[in-house]
């Protein structure tokens, strides 16, 4: 029942002259098929009518006095005239037709339009459907206790009734269209937008390799999914990365990161993830691999950045990194393998830089 708790705690906007999309289709299109429905109803049933033959012209000029003020006047008086059109319109062919032509059928598709309405605050809508409902359950009764006014027979009676049941059921299902698509239209970008935000998110904007953030949680997926796999990480950093800075400035530590981040990219094939872990380091997870194997593609990674040729500004210059890499042993936490796999790149900065470190 939180849904209705929820309900009851919207707020409405100030209606002005502009009004959702959807919810003017929906109201031009209920106006245009009424009118469409008034219009038949003259036509056809006017030797029917008698001296009431004017009652479906007015209804369908406040109809029409609706449709024009749609986008010109306030959403207030749009739907009020449409809502005025239907009402009369019920309430008269109640009274002179009777309950079992079917005229009262077109109280839903006012109450429809009356929830999809942003602008109405929600003890209004419940005011309004009670004010339907409390018409509906007093027209019923007078029916039951009143003929109606005017005789029809057996056969227009079913005819009245049919054209009443395809108006209504047409003017419902273009209400369902228009609302449910919108809803999903809104949903489905909302998701992409999700999506999008939540790639940003997780993506380094220098180097578009994961983040931190990202590889952590990608991590803890990947184990969550197969809690017994056998894995290595590796943290990497470029060696004296801060001189290639002073020596030819920043924009060029820039353009070496993210060279060195295409070809950790393309050298991958499948066999680890990388990410940006922070400044000039990166971090590996290895899946399905031992030490040794994990050890041998670092090795190998080592020597294509070795030869990775940089030119920058006219200087050509090339770069090392040095790398830790660290088993899982089954037992230990991530942070843990990952602190133990720092300590060995640290191990190998001590003992010379540009080396892998088992
Ligand atoms: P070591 O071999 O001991 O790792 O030496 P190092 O110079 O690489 O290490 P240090 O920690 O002294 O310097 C790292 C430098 O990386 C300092 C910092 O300015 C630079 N750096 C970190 N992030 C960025 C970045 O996004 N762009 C650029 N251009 N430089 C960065
Ligand atoms: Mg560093
Ligand atoms: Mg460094």
């Amino acid at each position: 029942m939180g849904f209705i708790i929820d309900f009851l705690r919207q707020k409405a906007p100030r209606p002005g002259k502009e009004m959702p999309g959807y919810y003017q289709k929906a109201l031009v299109t209920c106006e245009g098929l009424m009118a469409v429905y008034f219009v038949l109803y003259f036509f056809l049933f006017r030797w029917q009518l008698g001296h009431y033959l004017w009652v479906p012209l007015v209804a369908l000029a406040i109809n029409g006095l609706s449709r024009l003020s749609v986008g010109r006047a306030n959403v207030r008086v749009a739907t009020g005239l449409y809502a005025l059109a239907t009402a009369l319109w019920v309430g008269w062919y109640a009274l002179n037709f009777g309950w079992g032509c079917g005229g009262q059928h077109f109280l839903i598709p006012l109450l429809v339009m009356c929830f999809f309405n942003i602008y109405e605050p929600p003890w209004w809508k419940i005011v309004l459907l009670v004010l339907l409902v409390t018409c509906r359950m007093l027209l019923f009764s007078w029916c039951q206790h009143h003929d109606p006014i005017i005789e029809v027979s057996a056969s227009a009676a079913i005819l009245f009734q049919n054209v009443n049941s395809m108006t209504l059921f047409g003017m419902m299902a273009c209400q369902f269209i228009l609302f449910s698509s919108s809803i999903q239209d809104t949903e489905r970008q909302l998701r992409l937008d999700n999506q999008e935000l939540h790639k940003e998110a997780g993506t380094d904007p220098l180097t578009q390799l994961p983040n931190r953030r990202a590889m952590l949680d990608g991590m803890e997926e990947a184990l969550g999914a197969n809690p017994q796999m056998h894995f290595c990480v590796a943290i990497a950093d470029i060696d004296f990365f801060k001189r290639v800075n002073d020596t030819y400035g920043h924009n060029c530590g820039d353009y070496t990161l993210k060279t060195l981040s295409d070809l950790f990219r393309d050298f991958a094939e499948g066999r680890y993830q990388v990410c940006r872990w922070g400044g000039e380091e990166f971090c590996f997870f290895l899946p399905e691999m031992n030490l040794d194997q994990a050890g041998q593609v670092m090795f190998d990674l080592c020597g294509e950045v070795r030869k990775l040729p940089l030119s920058f500004g006219g200087n050509d210059f090339s770069i090392t990194i040095t790398i830790g890499v660290e088993e899982t042993d089954f037992l230990s936490p991530m942070a843990a393998i990952l602190e133990r796999a720092d300590q060995k790149l640290y191990r190998g900065k001590i003992g010379g830089r540009n080396q892998v470190v088992l």
